[in-house]
C-alpha cells in the first residue's frame, strides 16, 4: 500500500465513513441510477449543512449510468461519460487490491460537496478509479460502469469500493469512527475491517472478538424489501475474487459454502441495522428473522428540491427554514393567493422546459396535471393508471386532466422497457382527450422540475416492495399532495384529503381494486378539490406543513447521529 502526503482537512476531525455505490452530487455527474444515489446525495448535504462530520466513499463510475433517448416507442441507451478532473481534484493517494491473482491500483478523487453558502460547510466525498496505466486494461475499466457488466464485474466493483474504500481511507490518514453501509454493496468493507482486527485466522475466539470489534463500528442501511434484490454470488466465483482479501476458511465461516449473499454478510457484521421507513422496518423484520431492524424513514434536502419559487417564497415568510426544515409546519400561515402564485411559476417552468418533448404542445398551464416519475420497473407499476381507457376518458370528459411521465428502465430490465413502450402507446391512444407526455432521461434537472410543477404526484408500487419512495416527499414540499397506495413513506405521510390520498386499503395487493380507487379518487376527490381555489391551497399548505416539515434529510441525518453513529 502506497501512502502518501496526508490530507489536512480529513484529519482534523475522525469521520463517519458513508459508502453508497451510487451518489447524485449535481447535475453533470451522472454517479447515480436513481432514488439510492439521491438519497446519498441528499444525506451528504444535509451532513455539509449541519456539520455533521461524514465522507462519502464510492466509485467514479467515469461511464455513468446511461442517457435515455426514447426512438419509436423504445428506449435508447446512450453512453454519457464524465471527466473527474473537470468536477473534483485527484488525490495523490493509491492503494492496491490483489484481485483473481492480479494487483489492481485504485485512485482516487476529492468532490466537496458544499453547504448552504451561509453556512460554509462542506462534505467531502471519494470518488476511487481504477483507470490508471499500471493496471491491466481489464481492471482499467472496473470502475467505469455503474451497475453495468455481468456478475464478476460487479463483484470486482464491490471488492473496490468496500476493500479498496478502506484501504483508502487509512492511506488518506482519515480517522474513522463509524462506517455507514448505505445498502449492501458495499459490505466487503466488513471483511477488510475484520482482516484489520486480526480476525483473519480460521473460526474461533479470534474471530468472534474480531467480529465483534467490526460490528461496534458498522451502521448497516438495508434499501431492498424482496430476497431476489440482494447481491449474491455462487462461492466459487467470491472465493476465485476474494483470495487475495479474505482467508478462505474465514469467509466459510461467516457465509457457509452455498453463495456469498452481500445483505447477509452486513447483518451479521453491521451492530445497527435499519429498514428506510417505518412499514419498511417491519418488512426487513420478517425477511430477516432474529435481527434488530430500526427505522429510520428517508428525507429528501430540502434546499435542494424546493423550486425556486416556492424557495423563494419560504425565505420571505419562514426565515431559516432550510437550516431547521421542522420550521415548513408554519407553512398554514402562508396566503393562500402566495402559495397558489410560487406554485404557478414552478408549473409554467415546467411546461417551458419540456416544451420540446413531443406532444407538449398539448399541454395546458391551466389543466389539472398529473406527475408520474420513477424507474420502469415492474413492481412500480407505471401502467396502473392507464388500466381502464375509457374510465379515463369519461373522468376527462367533465374535468379535464393531463399527465406527465418520466423514468429509465435498466438496460437489462426487458419488462420495465415494455412499460416504457406501453405509455407510448396509451398516450396515442388518449390523445386529444388526456394529453400525456413522456419526458425522457429522467435526472435530477428533470426530477426537480417535476415535483415542484405538476398538481399531483401518483404513486403506484405493488406493496410491500417500495421501501421508502422519496419523489413524493420533494413534490410535498412544493406543496403537491400525493395520490398513492399505501406503501413506503406514505403509510407516515398520508392524511386523507390533508397531505394527499390513498390509493386502496392499507395491506390490499390487489391491482383491480387500486385501479379502482385511483379512479374514484380522482373522480371524486382529487378534481374537485382541485377546482376549489381555497379547498386546493389548504391542501397544498397541509402537504408542505404536515409532510415537507418531517420527510426532509436534515432530521434523517440528526436521527443516525443520535441514534446510530453518536450512541
Ligand atoms: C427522487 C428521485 C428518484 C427516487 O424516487 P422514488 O420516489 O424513490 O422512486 C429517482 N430518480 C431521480 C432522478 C430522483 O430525483
Amino acid at each position: 500500500m502506497q501512502s502518501e502526503p496526508r490530507h489536512p482537512m480529513f484529519l482534523s476531525r475522525a469521520r463517519i465513513a458513508y459508502f453508497s455505490m451510487e451518489f447524485a452530487l449535481e447535475d453533470g455527474i451522472p454517479t447515480y441510477s436513481g432514488g439510492l444515489g439521491v438519497l446519498a446525495g441528499d444525506m451528504m448535504r444535509s451532513a455539509a449543512d449541519l456539520g455533521v462530520p461524514l465522507v462519502g466513499v464510492t466509485l467514479a463510475s467515469r461511464a455513468g449510468y446511461f442517457r435515455q433517448e426514447i426512438a419509436g416507442d423504445a428506449q435508447v441507451e446512450r453512453a454519457e461519460p464524465w471527466d473527474p478532473s473537470a468536477h473534483a481534484q485527484r488525490l495523490a493517494c493509491k492503494v492496491m487490491v490483489a484481485m483473481g491473482g492480479r494487483e489492481v491500483w485504485i485512485g482516487a478523487w476529492r468532490y466537496d460537496v458544499e453547504g448552504h453558502p451561509r453556512r460554509g460547510g462542506a462534505a467531502p466525498v471519494i470518488l476511487l478509479d481504477t483507470d490508471l496505466p499500471e493496471n491491466h486494461p481489464d481492471d482499467r475499466t472496473l470502475t467505469h460502469w455503474l451497475y453495468g457488466g455481468d456478475a464478476a464485474y460487479r463483484l470486482r466493483q464491490e471488492i473496490v469500493l468496500g476493500v479498496g474504500g478502506v484501504r483508502m481511507l487509512r492511506a488518506l490518514g482519515l480517522r474513522v469512527y463509524r462506517y455507514h453501509l448505505n445498502e449492501g454493496h458495499s459490505a466487503l468493507l466488513t471483511l477488510e475491517l475484520l482482516r484489520e482486527e486480526g480476525g483473519a485466522a480460521p473460526a474461533g475466539e479470534l474471530l468472534r472478538d474480531a467480529i465483534e470489534a467490526v460490528r461496534a463500528s458498522c451502521v448497516f442501511t438495508t434499501h431492498t424489501p424482496v430476497e431476489a434484490g440482494h447481491d449474491q454470488y455462487p462461492a466459487a466465483m467470491a472465493l476465485q475474487w476474494l483470495a487475495g482479501v479474505v482467508d478462505p476458511q474465514v469467509l466459510q465461516a461467516l457465509e457457509g459454502t452455498e453463495a456469498l449473499n452481500l445483505t447477509r454478510l452486513a447483518l451479521r457484521l453491521c451492530g445497527w441495522v435499519n429498514g428506510v421507513a417505518d412499514s419498511h422496518a417491519r418488512t426487513s423484520r420478517a425477511l430477516f428473522p432474529g435481527y434488530d431492524v430500526h427505522a429510520v424513514t428517508n428525507g429528501v434536502h430540502a434546499l435542494t428540491w424546493a423550486g425556486p419559487a416556492m424557495r423563494a417564497l419560504f425565505d420571505r415568510r419562514i426565515p431559516q427554514w432550510c437550516h431547521e426544515p421542522e420550521l415548513l409546519v408554519r407553512a398554514l400561515r402562508i396566503p393562500d393567493a402566495e402559495i397558489v402564485a410560487a406554485h404557478a411559476v414552478a408549473k409554467q417552468e415546467l411546461l417551458r422546459s419540456i416544451a420540446g418533448v413531443p406532444g407538449a404542445q398539448a399541454l395546458d398551464p391551466q389543466r389539472f396535471t398529473v406527475g408520474f416519475a420513477r424507474r420502469m420497473t415492474d413492481y412500480k407499476r407505471p401502467g396502473l393508471l392507464f388500466t381502464d381507457l375509457a374510465r379515463l376518458r369519461a373522468i376527462a370528459r367533465d374535468q379535464p386532466f393531463q399527465v406527465i411521465v418520466s423514468g429509465k428502465a435498466h438496460p437489462r430490465d426487458d419488462t420495465g422497457k415494455r412499460h416504457i413502450e406501453s405509455l407510448h402507446a396509451w398516450a396515442r391512444e388518449l390523445e386529444g382527450t388526456v394529453p400525456v407526455v413522456f419526458v425522457p432521461d429522467y435526472r435530477l434537472e428533470v426530477a426537480r422540475r417535476l415535483v415542484a410543477g405538476v398538481d399531483l404526484w401518483l404513486n403506484t408500487p405493488l406493496p410491500p416492495l417500495e421501501a421508502s419512495g422519496t419523489s413524493g416527499m420533494k413534490a410535498a414540499l412544493n406543496g403537491v399532495p400525493s395520490l398513492s397506495v399505501l406503501d413506503g413513506w406514505w403509510v407516515e405521510g398520508w392524511e386523507e384529503g390533508v397531505t394527499g390520498w390513498a390509493i386502496g386499503a392499507d395491506g390490499d395487493r390487489d391491482a383491480g381494486r387500486h385501479a379502482a380507487s385511483l379512479y374514484q379518487k380522482l373522480e371524486q376527490l382529487v378534481l374537485p378539490a382541485f377546482r376549489d381555489t381555497a379547498a386546493w391551497a389548504a391542501i397544498m399548505k397541509s402537504a408542505i406543513a404536515r409532510n415537507g416539515s418531517y420527510f426532509n434529510s436534515h432530521r434523517m441525518i440528526r436521527r443516525y447521529a443520535t441514534e446510530a453513529y453518536f450512541s
